[in-house]
């Protein structure tokens, strides 16, 4: 174990609009750093997040459809390698780290010890919260087009948790929706028009904020707790299989201790600019990061976390086949038999030669790091 946390500088520099910061800082203090000069980079819900391992998985947040994933918008880093070389990897030198550094996630390569990122100007932000209960499935079909189709200006995290079934009822699905529109009010509202002729939403906050209070608003600082996620891209638009896998999965949540939820960060518009193999991050096709999600209470007994996990695992198997793409490195999933190509897909062979070439004897490992090609 390396202890990066005094690496946390962060410096803005207005010459070319870049951030550099340490390798150990955490995502709070970059966000603070950016707020000072009305700037941002794409950037997740959490602060107390490490920038290393957000950045070097890719690092998905709200801002991503208009500007790619955070890793898209790093130029350059600093490494310390196996054999202690200390190099640059940009897109001039040691280009092939620095295409693994996008992507390639933490742990693999080597010791980060800073990283310089390209900036955007950022002044204000409409965000919003909106939750619906008891849904239908042609709810949920409308629910998906209307957000699909919506400009990379919009940002959103949906989840879909089962309520509570009334005796000798089916159990019913709630939605709730968190995101950031950089625009109006008035021309959100217009978007969503078609989800709410379906349905108007139970809970509804809409407003115009500075882009950094909104951000602070959908922050997720939460206090630490228990919980597995078990992640899957979908690519293309939201097949209407896996809406009706969702509700027979969701309406059939066993009342373990803890809860169940499927969540879907949006991707689309920038996330797939680049080609699979552009960058390490090969998830280029997809609309959706779907992830089921449970969380449990240290108190909670061992049967009752056994009933979850099932059916995680179960939920999890019906809709892999129906979802096409892979599983996101940054929610290292322990029950993932092939994470190797779930994480990667085509670009896992380059990442195995350049594992060889940068670290051959694995000083760089755990349970699931890249390992060397032969
Ligand atoms: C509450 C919460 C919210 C989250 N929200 C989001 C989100 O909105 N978007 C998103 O994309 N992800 C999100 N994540 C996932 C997050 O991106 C990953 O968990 C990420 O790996 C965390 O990085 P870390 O440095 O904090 O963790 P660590 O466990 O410290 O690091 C993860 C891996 O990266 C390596 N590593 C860390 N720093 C370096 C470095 N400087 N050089 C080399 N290797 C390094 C570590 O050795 C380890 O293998 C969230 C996670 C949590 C817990």
């Amino acid at each position: 174990m390396i202890n990066l946390m005094n690496f946390n500088a962060a410096s803005y520099n207005p010459q070319d609009a870049t951030i550099t910061v340490g390798g150990g800082i955490r995502n709070g203090s970059i966000y603070s750093a950016l707020s000072k000069v009305n700037r941002s980079i794409t950037h997740g819900r959490c602060p107390t997040v490490g920038a290393g391992g957000f950045l070097l998985g890719g690092g998905v947040g709200f801002d991503m459809r208009r500007h790619g994933i955070a890793s898209d918008n790093l130029i350059a880093t600093n490494v310390v390698l196996a054999n202690g070389d200390i190099v640059t990897a940009s897109a001039n030198d040691h280009s092939d780290l620095f295409w693994a550094m996008r992507g390639g996630a933490g742990g693999n390569f080597g010791i980060n010890t800073s990283f310089t990122l390209n900036t955007f100007p950022v002044d204000q932000s409409v965000e919003f919260q909106l939750g619906w209960s008891n849904v239908s499935n042609e709810f949920l079909e409308v629910y998906f087009k209307t957000f699909e189709a919506a400009p990379k200006e919009l940002g959103s995290k949906v989840t879909l948790t089962p309520g509570l079934a009334l005796e000798g009822q089916e159990r019913p699905i709630n939605v709730s929706v968190i995101g950031q529109y950089i625009g109006s009010s008035r021309d959100l509202k217009e978007i969503l028009a078609p989800i709410y002729q379906q349905a108007l939403p139970d809970e509804e906050v809409i407003q115009l904020m500075a882009y950094w209070n909104a951000s602070s608003f959908l922050s997720e600082a939460g206090t630490p707790g228990y919980y597995q996620e078990r992640s899957r891209f979908v690519n293309g638009p939201m097949p209407n299989a896996m809406i009706q896998a969702m509700r027979e999965w969701l309406t059939r949540w066993p009342n373990a201790q803890g809860s169940g939820s499927i969540k879907f960060f949006q991707m689309g518009h920038e996330t797939n600019a680049l080609k699979p193999t552009d960058t390490a991050f090969v998830h280029r096709q997809s609309q959706w990061l779907s992830s089921i999600e449970i969380t449990w209470t240290p108190g909670q007994t061992i049967p009752s976390r056994m009933l979850a996990h099932r059916w995680q695992d179960r939920f999890y198997r019906a809709i892999t086949p129906l979802s096409g793409g892979g599983a996101y490195q940054n929610f290292p999933d322990p029950s993932l038999r092939d994470w190797a190509t779930s994480y990667y897909g085509e670009n896992l062979n380059r990442l195995m030669a350049i594992k060889a070439a940068v670290d051959p004897h694995q000083l760089f490992r755990y349970h699931q790091s890249i390992r060397p090609l032969k």
